[in-house]
């Protein structure tokens, strides 16, 4: 696109109208609020409707099976941020692309809130993984489309938008965790498709008038000729894939533990490839390599971190379920509350890190730095967690304390890292491949989550204090790693800081 177009599209939207920033800021916001408060809503149930009893309302799945789909669907949903940035991108455009997204995430919601078991489980999990990566990459694209390339608003624009992600998701346990604990599961994710209806409506309402041009063009058109080849593929494809599926599930070679290796295994291969495929082109220079190469510890960092922080709705989530005591002070919690804490922290104290990196100036920690802080703290997340178990053994209940304490210590390294990944994955990936910056930062998630998929089987209370030292002191450890090498990574970034 040219420069002309980008300013184009620049004018198009108001540049004022929500706090300072462009009317469009508004829209984003709220439809990525009622996203994100349908996705974590829907997630702060999904393990426990899962394990429990079919009598009591849930699935019967086994334990450590619901733990690993719970894991492997977390992956799937940032994954498929591949296939949405490239529909937008080729071939919709971000704002139908985010549309369509959303349909089909409501309708993912919908079939949960039916009480249709398994299959419906499923169903489900399939629309939402495709939905999310059509609606979330492009959502973050369009915040970016709306502000001129030497807007200073930028940074505190896409805080801005981080917060509407973790009001969303500070909320949602309360109103979908409670409704669907208290009442019934479905109920509870039938309010999550309610959410996502909201956001749908938001987004058709103000888009023609705030987010104007932005998000309305296809970047990277596909000409005719390859429209007919790549719809061809796509058939072709579907068709194996449907054929492979009708004949490996029911003469049962294709598991749901086969399948979780099978994602296992893409969460490390696809990486892998889009950094050789970027390393190996000729349109990649010289400097464009060497900090390509100061990227991939930060990703690994960055997987490292997501690991930890993932398992917040997964190990975590047990641990409240199983080994809290849920009364104080004569109240009962519902164990799905505790997914509010990492997006509460958030809120709470972004600002206090925004302000201490301006303050900070010029002597802020470089990059890789504030990555192996984000490290650290994840490991101190999950060390802190040994203490209960070693101070009271795992036979009784304890403080609900201890959660809070691991969400609050995970939440600081989220500050110091998630924030700047983006940013620093912007700055480090070449040019030529800048479409797929977004893509690529949800990579880090995804591939995390699809290790985790083989790791979270292994927590029981009885193996806790090994599960939470091992993984923490490793975190812990390459976070010192990290610091240590930080000079050489950020020689390799050839001026980027
Ligand atoms: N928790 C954030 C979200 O849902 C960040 C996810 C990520 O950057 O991987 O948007
Ligand atoms: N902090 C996560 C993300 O920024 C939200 C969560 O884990 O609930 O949005």
């Amino acid at each position: 696109m040219t420069s002309m177009s980008k300013d184009k599209i620049v004018n198009s939207v108001p540049q004022t109208g929500f706090f300072g920033h462009p009317k469009g800021l508004f829209t984003l916001f709220f439809t990525e609020f009622w996203e994100r408060f349908s996705y974590y809503g829907m997630r702060a149930l999904l393990l426990y409707f899962m394990y429990t009893e079919v009598s009591s309302g849930g699935l019967g799945i086994e334990d450590g099976t619901a733990k690993s789909i719970m894991a492997i669907y977390g992956s799937l949903v940032y994954m498929s941020g591949i296939i949405g940035g490239w529909i937008a991108d080729r071939l919709l455009g971000a704002q139908r692309t985010v549309f369509h997204g959303g349909v089909l995430i409501m309708l993912g919601h919908i079939i949960l809130a039916l009480p249709a078991g398994k299959t419906a489980l499923f169903i489900s999990m399939f629309l939402i993984v495709i939905g999310t990566g059509l609606l979330k990459p492009n959502v973050s694209n369009i915040v970016g489309d709306m502000y001129s390339p030497q807007d200073n608003r930028r940074d505190s624009g896409f805080s801005i938008f981080y917060m509407g992600i973790n009001m969303g998701a500070f909320i949602a346990p309360f109103i979908v965790g409670t409704i669907g604990q208290e009442y019934n599961y479905h109920l509870g994710f039938g309010t999550a498709a309610i959410g996502m209806f909201l956001g749908l409506v938001m987004f058709l309402i103000t888009q023609k008038k705030s987010l104007g041009l932005a998000g309305t063009y296809v970047p990277n058109p596909l000409a005719q000729d390859e429209k007919k080849k790549v719809f061809g593929r796509f058939a072709l494809g579907t068709v194996v894939i449907m054929l492979l599926a009708a004949i490996t599930v029911p003469t049962g070679i294709l598991t749901i533990n086969r399948f979780t290796y099978l994602v296992s295994i893409l969460g490390i291969v696809i990486p892998a490839l889009y950094f050789i495929v970027m390393y190996r082109s000729p349109k990649t220079n010289e400097d464009e390599k060497s900090r390509l190469l100061a990227y991939i510890p930060l990703f690994v960092a960055a997987m490292v971190f997501w690991a930890i922080a993932e398992q917040g709705s997964i190990i975590l989530a047990e641990y409240a379920d199983k080994r809290t005591d849920l009364s104080v002070f004569g109240m009962t919690l519902q164990s799905s509350w505790f997914q509010s804490l990492n997006p509460l922290f958030i809120i709470a104290l972004a600002p206090i890190f925004a302000g201490m990196w301006v303050k900070l100036g010029d002597r802020q920690p470089s990059t890789s730095k504030k990555f192996s802080y984000g490290l650290f703290f994840a490991g101190l997340s999950f060390v802190v967690m040994i203490i209960p178990a070693w101070l009271g053994g795992v036979d009784t209940l304890v403080s609900p304390i201890w959660l809070v304490l691991s969400f609050l210590f995970v939440v600081i390294g989220e500050l110091c890292l998630s924030p700047v990944g983006l940013s620093a994955t912007t700055k480090l990936a070449p040019s030529a491949f800048s479409a797929q910056t977004m893509s690529l930062w949800f990579m880090s998630n995804a591939s995390a989550q699809a290790i985790n998929a083989q790791i979270v089987k292994l927590y029981t209370p009885d193996t806790e204090i090994l599960y939470f030292g091992i993984i923490g002191g490793v975190s812990i450890l390459l976070g010192v790693i990290l610091y240590m090498s930080s000079p050489k990574i950020q020689s390799f970034m050839r001026g980027v800081k």
